[in-house]
């Protein structure tokens, strides 16, 4: 909740233009966190500081939700958070309203990434008992043996943690180059670790579909919003 100047809080929370919220805080009818503020510089921290006009307690008008399917390029981070100056999935999708990525998927992995600004939707999609389905298109680095399958598909334990997977779905394709791989759950670098604990690296990864969205006409670092009819599937 970044600070932002009183005048601009006061126009956003529809009680006047900025230019008339001035004349309100100069004349003194405008109480900040129970003081009265004359100061025209001052800023306040939406949700944090309490603004009072007129005897009503300010807030912003809420959001509208808004649901985005993007498809992630290579090399963009899904989180915000980040002291090194990496792309970021964020600035793929220039929008107004403050949506954060459903989930995360690795730097290096491309595909379906949802966005939205619904916080309890992105709560119940990101739990492990949502079930979600996440398809994968997985690269190896040598041929998938077919033999290996039911060890894949069955629940695993990941070698680096001893972390149990839960049974998932998946099919060989190119000889084995190519596996795709459906998951429920999503534990960190999952797909990755599944296929390095049984002897193979992913050289490319792909996410294909997310809760049954895929990416259709979408190309990669391209996003568009849900329609009305797949956000009411995801509820
Ligand atoms: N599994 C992975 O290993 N990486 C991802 O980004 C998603 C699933």
């Amino acid at each position: 909740n970044a600070a932002i100047r009183i005048n601009k809080y006061l126009a956003l929370c529809g009680v006047a233009s900025r230019r008339a919220a001035d004349r309100l805080v100069e004349s003194g009818q405008v109480m900040v966190n129970g003081t009265v503020e004359r100061a025209l510089g001052i800023t306040v921290r939406p949700g944090i500081d309490e603004v009072v006009v007129g005897g009503k307690i300010l807030a912003l008008p809420e959001e509208k939700k808004v649901y985005i399917l993007l498809n992630k390029p290579r090399n963009y981070i899904t989180t915000n958070r980040d002291e090194k100056n990496r792309e970021k999935v964020l600035d793929l999708v220039d929008v107004r309203e403050r949506v954060f990525p459903v989930g995360r998927l690795d730097r290096k992995t491309t595909g379906l990434l949802l966005l939205t600004n619904d916080g309890e939707l992105a709560h119940r999609l990101m739990h492990p008992s949502s079930g979600v389905d996440k398809e994968y298109l997985a690269e190896l680095d040598t041929p998938f043996q077919a033999k290996q399958l039911p060890v894949l598909t069955g629940g695993m334990r990941l070698k680096d943690t001893g972390e149990k997977t839960n049974p998932c779905k998946a099919k060989i394709l190119q000889g084995g180059l190519q596996v795709v791989v459906t998951l429920h759950e999503g534990k960190n670098h999952q797909v990755r670790r599944m296929f390095r604990s049984l002897g193979y690296e992913v050289k490319k990864l792909d996410r294909t579909a997310y809760a049954g969205l895929r990416a259709g006409k979408l190309r990669r670092g391209e996003w568009r919003y849900l329609t009305s009819g797949e956000v009411e599937q995801l509820k």
